[in-house]
């Protein structure tokens, strides 16, 4: 299946919960705020639906997908990944999210995005231990520098970013701000993402 093109504000309000897809916009004029965007969207949005357990464990499912801009196929892919590891499959899978290079660079505050972040690996902008990565889905593991190339590093948006962010860094990671450069401490905190995400549910949905 083919990447999402559409409105993100839709992907929030059929998810009834802000996924964060558009970067600034998301904290100062965010569609949900408003009467209409408490409604799914489309003709019958307003409408009040039950939902059955199968709808609650695809729409967690499709929630995670869309928080971590992932098709199908990919979120698939990583679920069946995460199954194959020792440990809970759920965590395990948040962990695989967590751990790839492009949503490491969102939590470093260093995109206002997940989109963003991955134009930025995309672009070759992210160095890994000194290496260019631009493959926004290589997995980070501990003990791991993400730096950028000196052009970046002046760069205008960057430099805006990292005067309003960094000091919401998640605890598995470090940033230096005066280095710009910053450094996965651990292994990510499932207390961080597991209030955002319930795994549990998505495990019920691929085991059905
Ligand atoms: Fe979602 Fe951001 Fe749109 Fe709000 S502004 S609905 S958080 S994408």
């Amino acid at each position: 299946m083919s990447r999402y093109l559409g409105s993100v504000c839709k992907l929030c309000r059929r998810e009834k919960e802000k996924l964060f897809l558009k970067g600034e916009k998301c904290s100062s004029n965010c569609t949900l705020n408003r009467k209409r965007g408490k409604n799914n969207p489309g003709q019958h949005g307003s409408e009040k639906m039950k939902i059955s357990d199968y709808a609650k464990h695809l729409r967690e499912k499709q929630k995670a997908r869309r928080m971590y801009g992932l098709t199908e196929e990919q979120f698939k892919h990583y679920y069946e990944t995460a199954e194959r590891l020792k440990g809970s499959t759920g965590d395990n899978l948040l962990r695989i999210l967590e751990l790839r290079l492009d949503n490491v660079v969102y939590r470093l505050g260093l995109a206002s995005s997940k989109k963003m972040a991955r134009q930025i690996v995309n672009h070759g902008n992210v160095l890994v231990n000194e290496k260019k990565v631009d493959v926004a889905r290589y997995q980070v593991r501990v003990g791991d520098i993400i730096t950028f190339p000196e052009k970046y590093k002046t760069n205008t948006v960057m430099k805006k970013l990292i005067g309003k962010t960094v000091s919401n860094v998640l605890t598995w990671l470090s940033f230096d701000k005066d280095k710009l450069t910053g450094r996965v401490v651990s292994e990510p905190s499932m207390n961080e993402v597991s209030h955002i995400i319930n795994s549990q549910l998505i495990v019920e949905y691929y085991s059905k």
